[in-house]
């Protein structure tokens, strides 16, 4: 069956261009112009990604990107921005707001369905056999089936964190490999994939998404930061 893709965008003429090169590229496509609209579909159809403008009117893209990120039905969608705005800045926003990845107006067709593609296959391929097992560091505890990560600390009703897609490997990789420190380049070997649109500076921002979601249950000291050499996780923050 085709994986289905939802386009997000009030402009027609883009979004028709978005839905013609995705329908050739085997896709089957729904349509929204805002929000309000997207949401209606989300409720009444399985969705595989969401391409989503960042400037909507109404509710805004990086808006609404929070909004599914923080919903357990919704949080696992991987989105893909579409942005007007080319600075730096912006993108990195658009990360923060949880987008998966992004794409700056004016766009190639080729390029936007290859990134798509990308992101599905991230999606599907998961980080292999070997650590489709439970994964518990500390107070974390990570469940690949379930697709669920909870807080359980002494005391305390285990609580739900909420991660998206990119977040959720991420983790998966660091707990599944922990102790040891992990490159930016190596992370996204590991978790991005053969992806060669991603620049390293993006790990840092999924890192520190990763460690909001965590700082929300007093989690985010297990994420060491190594200067000069990445990242890793670990059972004794030193902090
Ligand atoms: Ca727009």
């Amino acid at each position: 069956m085709a994986q289905k893709i939802l386009i997000v965008e009030d402009e027609p003429s883009i979004a028709e261009l978005i839905a013609i090169n995705l329908t050739h590229a085997g896709y089957e496509v729904e349509r929204a112009l805002q929000a309000d609209e997207a949401l209606l579909v989300l409720r009444s159809k399985k969705v595989d990604l969401l391409v989503l403008d960042w400037m909507l009117p109404g509710k805004s893209g990086m808006q609404f990107a929070k909004e599914l990120r923080a919903k357990e039905e919704t949080q696992f969608i991987p989105i893909l921005m579409l942005t007007a705005k080319s600075a730096e800045v912006d993108k990195v926003l658009g990360l923060d707001a949880g987008a998966d990845d992004y794409v700056t107006k004016p766009f190639s067709p080729k390029e936007l369905v290859a990134r798509v593609r990308a992101l599905l296959r991230r999606q599907s391929r998961g980080l292999g056999n070997a650590i489709a097992e439970v994964l518990i560091l500390g107070p974390i505890c990570l469940d690949p089936e379930t697709h669920r990560v909870t807080a359980n600390w002494p005391q305390k009703e285990s609580q739900l964190i909420h991660l998206g897609p990119t977040e959720f490997r991420l983790l998966q990789f660091l707990m599944a490999n922990p102790e040891r420190v992990h490159s930016r380049s190596q992370l996204l070997d590991r978790v991005w994939g053969d992806d060669v649109y991603i620049e390293e500076r993006t790990v840092d921002v999924h890192i520190k998404r990763l460690r909001a979601a965590l700082a929300l249950r007093a989690c985010e000291g297990y994420i060491e930061t190594v200067r000069g050499s990445g990242y890793r996780i670990t059972k004794n923050p030193s902090s």
